[in-house]
């Protein structure tokens, strides 16, 4: 019998308005998993309502931010300790290495910790005034109910980024998972509830982008969206959370450059370029996708790159011993496959894979590919792939890597590799991406706040900065002049 898992609303689970569930099924070997929910208008209304609820009640309104602190380092004890049970899950359902997800899994109570630390850490400030009898301070409040809507190549973590501070500024939230995705969402909210946090302050609604998530996005009483996907979605999202003035966080797709300049160390860049565009099959959005390499170095690359791309273990994400494991879902399979051939049918040459391998499973596997012979008008060089295939093109001048890097709709991050430090620093100003690392790629931590420039987003997660995406600024005037008011029309100020 299948395992059948529902919704999480005021505190428990709660079965489909409409009665419907769909599969979810393993991406490495094509079994059923469970069954989950399909949420619709009237699931998304119920979490909404038990979020609004939970949002103005003493339990959650009531709470000093010190508690709420308290609350949130709770639930990253409890994530640690259920780390490798969320992992195993997290991978089933996406495919991505096992390993890979305990590392991320490990670092997750971390997030918590830190925007538990933030919680009573948010302040207003006193403001100077022209006039000695007038106070003017400003403090920060929460928004209210906060949907999130997420992907699904690495579920908790992206969920976590939007939901710590947002918990930490003291609102509720209603997430709305990848359909592909839903289990450890929902783990995740049952440890919620086991930390003690109110019922109704987090619920998940799982169901398809179409239902679930454009339900939640069009509710009136939502206060904000935070969403992390594609750039087309965001786009969508973007235009009706203006046309409603309400605020919306948007990290969006990338087409990042990985850069290795003569100076490099060219051993260390092929171990990035590799890093970057083939770990996690390349479904992340931060991929290398666009490999640059100076003419000097480019053919040296291009073999240490392609021969390790031929070596990588490809199998099954659970065993420790495996390198690249399939695609999450079959469309991105089909996406994947038919930008290759799309790069060859432009006059691209594939150096290594660009095939489905045998690799004794029946799921999404692609081989991890290299292309070259391509150039940045290419739609295989100028859109998000979001799998493993790297576009390695030679250059000769910093100005013409500047160009071709920034010549481009997206803005997530970039990859510089030099042993020239006045060269790595120049770079870092001269890209335009949100996120630039210097002789490494990929790293990230709850402290380093991220932004997508162009199409890659709105907003900041991560850091300080994000706390300010969760809360508004109310300024506050008070006249200490007990005085009578002797001119009703003059201004005091
Ligand atoms: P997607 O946009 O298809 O879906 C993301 C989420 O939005 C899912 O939960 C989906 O169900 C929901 N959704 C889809 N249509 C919707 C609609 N009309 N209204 C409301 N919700 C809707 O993206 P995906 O394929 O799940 O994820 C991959 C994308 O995410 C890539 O483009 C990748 O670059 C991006 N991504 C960005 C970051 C970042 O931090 N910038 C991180 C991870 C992934």
């Amino acid at each position: 019998m299948t395992e059948r898992v529902d919704h999480f609303i005021g505190g428990a689970p709660s079965g489909p308005a409409n009665g419907e569930y769909f599969v979810s099924t393993n991406p490495a070997t094509l079994e059923t998993l469970y069954e989950v929910a399909r949420g619709g208008e009237e699931d998304v209304r119920r979490a909404v309502a038990a979020a609004k609820r939970a949002f103005e009640s003493p339990a959650w309104a009531g709470l000093t931010p010190t508690k709420r602190g308290h609350l949130l380092r709770r639930l990253a004890d409890l994530v640690g300790e259920h780390a490798d049970e969320l992992a195993r899950l997290e991978s089933l359902d996406n495919g991505k290495l096992l390993r890979e997800m305990r590392g991320q899994l490990a670092t997750l109570p971390e997030y918590l910790y830190y925007y538990g630390g933030l919680a009573d850490k948010v302040q207003g400030a006193q403001v100077p005034t022209m006039n000695p009898a007038i106070l003017n301070y400003t403090q920060r409040e929460p928004l209210g109910v906060v949907g999130a809507i997420t992907p699904w190549n690495s579920p908790l973590t992206l969920t976590t980024s939007k939901l710590a501070p947002a918990l930490a500024a003291g609102n509720t939230v209603v997430i709305k998972p990848s359909e592909h995705t839903s289990r450890t969402v929902l783990r995740f909210a049952e440890l919620v509830a086991e930390a003690g946090f109110p019922d109704g302050v987090v619920n998940v609604v799982t169901g398809y982008g179409g239902e679930a998530g454009a339900a939640l996005v069009a509710h009136p009483d939502l206060a904000k969206i935070s969403f992390t996907g594609s750039t087309a979605t965001g786009s969508r999202i973007a235009q009706q959370a203006a046309a409603r003035f309400i605020g919306c966080t948007l990290e969006l797709g990338g087409k990042s450059p990985n850069i290795v300049f003569a100076d490099a160390n060219v051993q260390n860049a092929a171990m990035g370029v590799i890093a970057g565009i083939f770990a996690a099959a390349g479904q992340t959005c931060i991929a290398g996708s666009r490999v640059f390499a100076h003419r000097s170095v480019y053919d040296e690359l291009v073999e240490l790159v392609s021969r390790r791309a031929e070596s990588i273990v490809i199998g099954d994400p659970m065993h420790d011993s495996t390198e690249l494991g399939p695609l999450a879902f079959g469309d991105q399979l089909e996406k994947v496959e038919s930008y290759v051939h799309l790069g060859v049918d432009e006059g691209a040459r594939v150096r290594s894979g660009g095939a489905r391998p045998d690799v004794g499973l029946p799921g999404y596997y692609f081989s991890p590919t290299v292309l070259t012979d391509v150039n940045n008008d290419m739609r295989v060089v100028r859109e998000e792939i979001f799998g493993p295939v790297a576009a390695i093109m030679p250059f000769d001048t910093e100005d013409e890597v500047v160009a071709l890097a920034n010549d481009t709709d997206y803005g997530l991050a970039a990859g510089v590799w030099t042993q020239n430090l006045a060269r790595a620093h120049r770079m870092a100003r001269r890209l335009e991406a949100g996120t630039v690392w210097i002789n490494t790629y990929r790293a990230m931590s709850p402290m380093s706040p991220r932004q997508g420039f162009k199409s890659s987003g709105v907003g900041i997660e991560h850091g300080l900065e994000s706390m300010h995406e969760y809360t508004r600024l109310k300024s506050v005037w008070v006249n200490t002049d007990e005085g009578a008011v002797d001119d009703p029309f003059v201004m005091r100020s």
